[in-house]
């Protein structure tokens, strides 16, 4: 049996996120991406063609006024916030991630505040074990739609590592789980400037991208990193691995 000291409205065992882990995962999400967007797109740059700092930016500007216009308090609309600007964006990141966020939202409990379940004030957070499947379920779909395997040098080779490192993790102590996660996840996007892009414009620049870490996996281990900090209470996420 797994201890778990809060006790969680949704199904499953094992370790709560905390009911603010919503808001604190997408405003840190926000503020980091927004933060590393400069670098992020530098990469493209030197890898692709340049313009995923630019779809960065937009997307967590459209996230900034989703927030602003919905005023989220469930989980869920905290997430919707984040996937609805994901996928007001162009490139190929835009629509996966917009996906990827998408079953990520799909998570948690759907008796939160806007249920109409009474006595629900709950937000509807997530326990691990229900995030740890969302994160799987988003790399299926990533996988499904974008065609790429591990080693193609796109945001999967962050992912993959994270997903399966939270399968091997201890369901019962989510910020030691989600620590491991995120330094998988890092481990594999530091990993992708050794490959070579298979997907997306960055394989068109073939062998010139080497040496280079692939900006979607960046960003994927920063989304991953968030996700730490918020179960861990913390105010911010180290990006300066990404140079
Ligand atoms: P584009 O490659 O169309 O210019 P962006 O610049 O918006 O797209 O995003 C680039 C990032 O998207 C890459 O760093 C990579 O991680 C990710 N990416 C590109 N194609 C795919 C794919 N088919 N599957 C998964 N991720 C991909
Ligand atoms: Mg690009």
């Amino acid at each position: 049996m797994n201890e778990s000291s809060t006790s969680s409205t949704g199904a499953g065992r094992g370790a709560t996120l905390g009911e603010d882990f919503g808001r604190a995962f997408i405003t840190l999400t926000h503020e980091t991406l927004t933060a590393a967007a400069d670098a992020l797109g530098d990469l493209d740059r030197r890898a692709g063609d340049g313009d995923f700092g630019t779809n960065v930016r937009t997307a967590m500007k459209g996230t900034a006024t989703n927030i602003e216009n919905d005023a989220p308090s469930s989980y869920r609309e905290w997430l919707t916030a984040m996937y609805m600007g994901w996928l007001g964006v162009g490139g190929t990141s835009g629509p996966l991630f917009g996906m990827f966020f998408r079953d990520l939202a799909k998570a948690g409990s759907d008796q939160g505040p806007d249920s109409g379940v009474p006595g629900s004030d709950a937000t509807g957070a997530p326990t691990l074990e229900q995030f740890a499947q969302a994160l799987a379920d988003g790399q299926a779909t990533v996988q499904k739609y974008g065609e790429a395997k591990v080693g193609d040098k796109t945001m999967v080779d962050a992912l993959d590592p994270a997903v399966a490192a939270l399968k091997d993790a201890d369901a019962s102590d989510a910020v030691a789980a989600l620590a491991a996660a995120e330094e998988a996840a890092i481990a594999g996007a530091r990993d992708t400037a050794e490959s070579t892009a298979k997907r997306g414009r960055a394989s068109y620049v073939g062998d010139a991208a080497k040496g280079v870490i692939d900006p979607g996996a960046a960003t994927m281990a920063l989304v991953i990193g968030a996700a730490r900090a918020a179960a861990a209470g913390e105010s911010s996420v180290e990006a300066d691995w990404i140079g």
